[in-house]
């Protein structure tokens, strides 16, 4: 772990010409003061940055941050022999006490798991296994292989209830699609008791940003082109922004390209006219839980969610080089690079 105080750049930031605020609070310039943690968490690398705090208290936030992280990847790994969701899934259908944050972001999964009809899926575990995603040893299962796991894939078997967590023998959780997102909630709710009103994380990809930059204008944050480099930048306030891409995690056998999103319709990996989902919303935890279902659902299918859901926007980048956004985002997001001379779809209400 590096405390350290560094001049204000991370990888997914494009920190380009500011443009006018579109509300929240702004940190008092001048004396910005951006004191930046880095740290390795939920086998992810992660940056914090805040502004405006004298030394000594930036440092003392950033480490009870970083603590926080470290106790979520304690409680939530899929593989650690300790954490709650290691014991759950080898619990042998008993029940499981819970801590507060563990039952918190079930909840709050489960009940994305059922607006998305299961598009999202937190009981995807056996099927991910199956295709190597856990280990690195990929392969491609037997229909029958699958067929049979996926009688362990449903989230409505999962137990929720005041004594803790019970899961049926089999069916065992991944919380691998919502947990960074539910992470970048904890630390925006601990910056903001603080009185931090200034700050930015960047947890494996999610970036969420609490107020706006230290001048007072839109954080601008880059969105991943599929083939390296960025596609365009988004401005940004109070904000999370997570991608699910299929290139960011995927082998290939036989010219067929395997990603690690799984349909859990069909127990295999995601094969549509979508390269990558990105998804901007109020809280971490639904831009995660949702940039995962949309990326499943495939373009139409996202389209028509958005328009029964409109609590958040959208970016698609199609792999046939297509940006498409909803219409929320037409004042905040522009192409980038090469990808200005590509098309740009707005889909609107
Ligand atoms: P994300 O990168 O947030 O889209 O999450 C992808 C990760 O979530 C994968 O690496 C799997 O561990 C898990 N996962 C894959 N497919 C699904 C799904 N349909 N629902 C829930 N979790 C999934
Ligand atoms: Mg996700």
């Amino acid at each position: 772990m590096k405390l350290s105080r560094v001049l204000i750049f991370l990888p997914v930031l494009v920190l380009l010409a500011g443009c006018q605020p579109h509300g929240g609070e702004n940190c008092e310039a001048p004396g910005d003061n951006p004191i930046r943690y880095e740290l390795t968490a939920m086998d992810t690398f992660m940056t914090m940055t805040i502004y405006n705090q004298p030394g000594s208290v930036a440092q003392e936030h950033l480490r009870q941050a970083a603590g926080l992280l470290q106790e979520l990847d304690a409680l939530l790994s899929v593989t650690d022999a300790g954490s709650e969701i290691y014991r759950a899934n080898h619990s042998g259908g008993e029940t499981v006490p819970l801590s507060e944050d563990t039952r918190r972001l079930l909840e709050e999964a489960l009940a994305l798991c059922e607006e998305t009809e299961g598009a999202l899926d937190v009981t995807i575990y056996p099927v991910v296994r199956a295709w190597g995603f856990t280990t690195g040893e990929y392969r491609v299962p037997e229909a029958a292989e699958l067929e049979a796991l996926l009688k362990k894939v449903d989230f409505t078997q999962v137990g929720l209830t005041e004594d803790g967590l019970t899961l049926p023998e089999g069916v065992e959780l991944d919380l691998g699609a919502v947990a960074k997102g539910y992470a970048g909630d904890r630390l925006m709710d601990l910056f903001r008791s603080t009185g931090m009103i200034c700050s930015i994380v960047e947890l494996g990809g999610n970036v969420q940003a609490l107020g706006t930059k230290p001048d007072g204008s839109p954080w601008r944050v880059a969105v991943q082109a599929p083939e390296g480099g960025y596609a365009g930048a988004l401005e940004i306030v109070d904000k999370a922004v997570v991608t699910s891409g299929g290139y960011q995690r995927y082998f290939e056998q036989d010219g067929e390209i395997f990603c690690h999103i799984i349909n859990p319709a069909s127990g295999r990996p995601v094969q549509n006219s979508l390269a990558s989902v990105t998804v901007v919303a109020d809280r971490g935890v639904q831009a995660d839980a949702l940039s995962t279902a949309l990326f499943v659902m495939g373009r139409e299918q996202a389209e028509a969610w958005w328009r029964e859901h409109p609590d958040f926007e959208f970016l698609l980048l199609e792999k046939d080089g297509t940006a498409v956004i909803t219409e929320g985002l037409e004042d905040c997001f522009s192409l980038y690079g090469d990808w200005k001379n590509h098309p740009l779809e707005v889909i609107r209400k």
